[in-house]
């Protein structure tokens, strides 16, 4: 009789989720991988603040790879891709409930995937991606919407838009204004607002990045606001226009309003009990969901939902590679196990500031423009995005 093959249930197919997958797969061909995402598509959503506000930079094949096609490589049965939304983990019967429309949960909209192992790696999300106090940018995919219909409406609201502001001057912010500057010249007005004060603050850049992200912008008249906060948003119903009010009293009315705060756990169906303060998923140095002080061994958490402050796609491939190896090992009752150290990840920081110059650095090593344009600026990474695709970043 054959012997039953491991089941490994990993919630969420981006980045981390695909990189765990493949991961995997190559290293247990016996284990049996359901990977279930809302898309059947990778969004390699790093290159949005190019494709967003350069429509024509990018085709849309760049961003938005086929997740599925990647798999046929490998044994029949050792993979399956489930499309919908993890709705709830049943422990009792090592179950995930998954939606697989965007109505109700009902017998013909929803499926049962039982799991030995389980992977969390659902990721987060943004204001801006949702909407909320914020024109609607798709900064991450977002459950049973048509990603290149909602790329589309952003693009042409960016278009249309005369004033734009932008609250928040982390890499994001910085990556926009400079696009925006760049794409539309004097024709548009834009104005970054930034807490601290200086930009890029709290983000790990140093001093002379932020100087020089400050400046690249300026001279490519983008308005800089410091040591200023967003005290209020309010966008009328019928004009669509935007007040924006801010700690020194002033209101500006914009044309579009991008919020660039916040980032939020995608964590409705995961057990309050994993979650922390703040909502994100408690893991141990193995990775492995940290529940009630005690590590769990049938479940890990990967990439952005962790704990693990920096939430970066720079980080993901060593969590995954660490996650990946220790199912494996688990499987082989191999006790040589892998642990992730946040410390010893490389500090480092690309921000382009149009097309073809930025700012960053590597290490104690500052980037000049012109390296910033090739490590980035020329194409937002899209050429990494297959690899990223296939889990070999
Ligand atoms: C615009 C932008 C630019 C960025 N640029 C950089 C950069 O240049 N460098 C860098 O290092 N980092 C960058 N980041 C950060 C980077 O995007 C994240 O660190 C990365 O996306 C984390 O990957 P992830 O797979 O953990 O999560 P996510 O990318 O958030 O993916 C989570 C996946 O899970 C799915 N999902 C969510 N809930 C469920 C559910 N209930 N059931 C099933 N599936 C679910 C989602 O649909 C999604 O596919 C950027 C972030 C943004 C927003």
């Amino acid at each position: 009789m054959a012997s039953k093959r491991v089941s490994v249930v990993i919630i969420g197919g981006s980045h981390a989720g695909l990189g765990v997958s493949h991961k995997l797969i190559r290293q247990a061909p016996e284990a049996s991988i359901t990977l279930i995402n809302p898309s059947e598509e990778y969004y390699f959503n790093i290159a949005a603040p190019r494709f967003l506000v350069k429509p024509d930079s990018l085709p849309s094949s760049k961003y938005l790879l086929n997740i599925g096609e990647t798999f046929t490589q490998y044994t029949e049965n050792s993979f399956t891709f489930v499309k919908g939304i993890a709705a709830k983990i049943d422990y009792l019967n090592k179950t995930v409930v998954v939606k697989t429309s965007g109505n109700s949960l009902n017998e013909r909209g929803s499926k049962l995937v039982a799991f030995d192992y389980l992977v969390i790696a659902s990721g987060s999300t943004t204001p801006a991606t949702l909407g909320q106090g914020s024109l609607k940018l798709p900064f991450k995919q977002t459950a049973f919407e048509d990603t290149r219909k909602v790329i589309f409406e952003a693009q042409e609201r960016i278009q249309a838009a005369t004033r734009i502001v932008i609250g928040g001057a982390g890499p994001l912010g910085v990556e926009l204004a400079g696009e925006l500057a760049e794409a539309t010249g004097l024709k548009k007005v834009i104005t970054l607002v930034s807490k601290g004060d200086c930009l890029l603050a709290g983000s790990g850049a140093t001093e002379t990045v932020q100087r020089t992200a400050e400046s690249l912008l300026g001279r490519r008249n983008v308005v800089i606001l410091k040591s200023i906060t967003i005290v209020q948003v309010y966008q009328d119903v019928e004009s669509k226009k935007w007040s924006v009010t801010l700690s020194d009293g002033q209101t500006i009315t914009a044309d579009e309003y991008i919020s660039r705060t916040g980032v939020l756990p995608n964590n409705d169906f995961i057990p309050k009990s994993f979650l922390n303060g703040e909502g994100w998923v408690n893991v141990d140095d193995q990775l492995r969901v940290v529940e009630d002080k005690i590590s769990r061994n049938d479940t890990y958490a990967v990439g952005d939902i962790t704990s693990h402050p920096y939430r970066l796609l720079s980080r993901v491939s060593a969590q995954a590679e660490v996650i990946a190896s220790n199912i494996a090992a688990t499987m082989k009752r191999d006790k040589r196990l892998m642990v992730y150290s946040a410390e010893a990840q490389q500090k480092m920081i690309v921000v382009p500031v149009g097309q073809s110059t930025g700012t960053g650095h590597i290490g104690g090593w500052t980037l000049l423009g012109c390296l910033v344009w090739f490590f980035k600026g020329k194409d937002f990474l899209t050429y990494k995005a297959p690899k990223f695709l296939l889990g070999k970043e």
